[in-house]
């Protein structure tokens, strides 16, 4: 053991940051236990969707050109509907990130005329130039489709009365978003998503039902398809690519949802039957194989940072002791200083890239400037250990993935030491 302290003092932890650490953690052994449970449930979950759909080596081929008749694609969504609860999925690398899958779901499901609301309050930055809460090119606003959101109440739950005046003849899909992303609310947990897909549904029985899956993958052992929502759509450099799939999104839901974002991504008329899944396959499968696990390393570190930071007299979101829903930790560090510590030394804390200082910089789609810390194998993947915020009070970081928990564990230890450095915390 006395190996170990060394070796964290040569990675730039000094002996007092560490057993501060070590002293948070022989109070979260419970905590810890309860995510390897949920683990352990997802992970036969995923086991058994793949055996069910017969996966094989052969589906590891990959294809090129148009792709037609590609096993490996096909089965990797009959896999992804299987195991989210769905009547069919798009799981594509042609589908860019997370914020396309959104907007692939929408503009497919949608006509001129429909209305789009949100019943959880503003969507995720990116969103807003999609739906054109922010004047964009190509929104949804240009196409003639309107949008409509019900604020959340101040203590986060949900205003039915709300919500049910802005349910309207035209409304044609709603969209709820699961993970708080860059808001200050509370992650829906998928028993709140159930709540309100039956108040929905007795409004409005025949709306389409969209939930953002972003980051709420396998943090729980139901998904929203389970509780009553039509369509799912996620990232695959996020919870479900297992920090392998170097790209990708899913769409996952009802057939008459899947099959109009099939036609959207690609054409009319082709849908799903063309799209080459290139060399990159195999990782795709081998990603959801390891997600589980991976997004239990992730919650691991957020609750973990959580107890750390919340010691230290910060407000952090969620609180050192509430339920997960999402693998996204809010600290608010209230000075541009402690924010630029922390993601320095979460980039210090990295495999690649650790001799690199992030800076902040203008990113397309976010109206300040943003700060990120990241040293990824794949460029921007926030299932491997990350730390962002936008440089505006009250100058909150938000701290996702690890894709093992030693590493996340170095990562907030490492961020720590940054600010105890700089003076900018006392122990
Ligand atoms: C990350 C995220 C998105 C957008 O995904 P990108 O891959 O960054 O485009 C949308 N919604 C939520 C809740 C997210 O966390």
């Amino acid at each position: 053991m006395g190996n170990k302290e060394e070796l964290y003092q040569s990675l730039g932890i000094d002996p007092q940051v560490l057993s501060f650490g070590e002293s948070i953690l022989s109070e979260l052994k419970d905590r810890f236990d309860g995510i390897d449970e949920t683990a352990e449930f997802n992970q036969l979950k995923v086991i058994k969707a793949m055996q069910e759909n017969r996966v094989s080596e052969a589906c590891f081929q990959g294809s090129t050109g148009y792709g037609y008749n590609d096993l490996g694609r096909d089965t990797l969504e009959t896999v992804y509907a299987s195991l989210f609860h769905g009547e069919d999925a798009l799981v594509r690398p042609q589908i860019t990130c997370g914020t396309h899958a959104l907007a692939l779901a929408l503009m497919s499901n949608l006509r001129p005329g429909d209305e789009l609301m949100s019943p959880v309050g503003k969507p995720y930055d990116t969103l807003e130039e999609v739906i054109g809460i922010r004047d964009s090119r190509g929104s949804l606003k240009e196409y003639g489709i309107s949008y409509r959101q019900a604020e959340l109440k101040p203590d986060g739950s949900f205003d039915f009365e709300a919500i049910r005046s802005s349910i309207n003849e035209r409304t044609r899909l709603v969209t709820i978003q699961r993970s708080k992303g860059y808001a200050s609310r509370p992650t829906l947990s998928v028993a709140r998503i159930g709540e309100l897909c039956r108040f929905i549904r007795g409004i409005k029985p025949d709306v389409i039902i969209m939930v953002d899956n972003c980051y709420g993958e396998f943090v729980e052992e139901k998904e929203p398809l389970e509780a009553g929502a039509d369509m799912i759509a996620g990232s695959l450099i996020k919870n479900p690519g297992g920090g392998l799939a170097p790209i990708g999104g899913y769409i996952v839901g009802k057939k008459e949802c899947v099959e109009n974002a099939a036609y959207r991504l690609t054409s009319p008329g082709l849908g799903k039957e063309v799209g080459a899944s290139l060399s990159v396959i195999q990782s795709f499968y081998q990603g959801l194989f390891l997600a589980p696990v991976v997004t239990a390393s992730a919650l691991k570190g957020a609750i973990f940072a959580a107890n750390i930071y919340e010691r230290l007299g910060f407000r952090v979101i969620p609180n050192g002791t509430e339920d997960r829903h999402d693998i996204i930790q809010a600290v608010e560090l209230e000075s541009p200083k402690r924010l630029i510590a922390f993601c320095k030394g979460i980039q210090a804390a990295a495999p690649v890239d650790s001799f690199v200082t992030p800076e902040p910089w203008d990113m397309p789609g976010y109206d300040s400037r943003v700060i990120m810390a990241a040293g990824a194998f794949n460029s921007g993947s926030s299932i491997e250990l990350s730390a962002d915020g936008p440089l505006k009070e009250p100058y909150i970081v938000y701290f996702q993935g690890g894709l093992t928990w030693p590493h996340a564990k170095l990562g907030i230890l490492k961020s720590l030491q940054a600010l105890k450095d700089e003076g900018l915390v006392s122990i």
